[in-house]
């Protein structure tokens, strides 16, 4: 399985840049794990490729430049875009998003070949298909509708932790699984600002070592993502000082394999 986090910020010269602004991850060029940078940061070849769509939760940072995509692919579309969600998340994206305001009703619009986008829902616990992976979301705790994922191609099975604060069911059905080959977790705030993280719903390093004692698994790659730009490089330092073994911050534009 190759995992890519997108890309999202760019310097001056227009060059990707380090910083993750938005949230999307790319599974084998198929698959991709929220989208905030979808329509900005795929290939020509995996723009070609790309017709699912997971969404954990609806936060503008993991859906931003899913519009843009859709509408860049209207008129060559031969299969609709379909997005994968719960049925709270597809309700809050077909209210707030995709909403004949802010951007169009896609859903219900075609091109000369048929849909454009549909929404598939799915549900929480039970394990669903999309392309060639096996897939099993569960709520996790964040303030709106959130799901963390589980994701098997058969032979290597991940963990998406999505945007979270503490939670137990997740690490629960993470456990269960035979073995996990990588653990992508969110460290968005450093210690210092364990109140906002609190208060946001998201994990400071420490909340991410205490996060991990729940997990029965040990040895498998652990990739934090999520960390505010702002704080960076502080949060990054903190995840060093924790001293876990194969704990690193996942590099933005890199193709991981496992
Ligand atoms: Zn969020
Ligand atoms: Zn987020």
């Amino acid at each position: 399985m190759q995992i890519q986090l997108l890309p999202s910020s760019f310097d001056a010269g227009g060059c990707a840049n380090a910083a993750q602004r938005l949230t999307c991850f790319l599974i084998d060029d198929r698959v991709t794990v929220d989208a905030g940078s979808i329509g900005i940061a795929l290939s020509a070849d995996q723009r070609r490729n790309v017709r699912d769509v997971i969404v954990t939760h609806p936060h503008m940072d993991h859906i931003a430049s899913l519009p843009i995509f859709v509408d860049d692919l209207f008129g060559e579309l031969e299969q609709p875009i379909r997005i994968h969600a719960t049925q709270q998340v597809i309700d809050l994206l077909k209210r707030d998003v995709f909403n004949d305001n802010v951007y169009p009703k896609f859903d219900e619009l075609k091109n000369e070949r048929g849909r454009v986008m549909e929404y598939v829902p799915f549900e929480t616990g039970k394990e669903f298909k999309i392309a060639h992976l096996k897939i099993t979301a569960i709520p996790v705790n964040h303030i709106v509708p959130t799901v963390g994922l589980l994701v098997s191609d058969g032979e290597v099975t991940v963990a998406f932790s999505s945007d979270t604060a503490e939670t137990e069911e997740f690490w629960k059905v993470a456990s269960q699984a035979p073995h996990l080959e990588a653990l992508f977790i969110e460290a968005s705030f450093p210690n210092s600002m364990r109140a906002l993280a609190e208060a946001s719903k998201h994990l400071t390093p420490v909340m991410l070592r205490d996060e991990l004692r729940k997990l029965s698994h040990n040895g498998m790659d652990i990739l934090a993502v999520h960390l505010k730009p702002a704080y960076r490089e502080t949060v990054a330092r903190e995840l060093t000082e924790l001293g876990i073994d194969n704990l690193s911050v996942m590099e933005v534009g890199r193709v991981y394999k496992w």
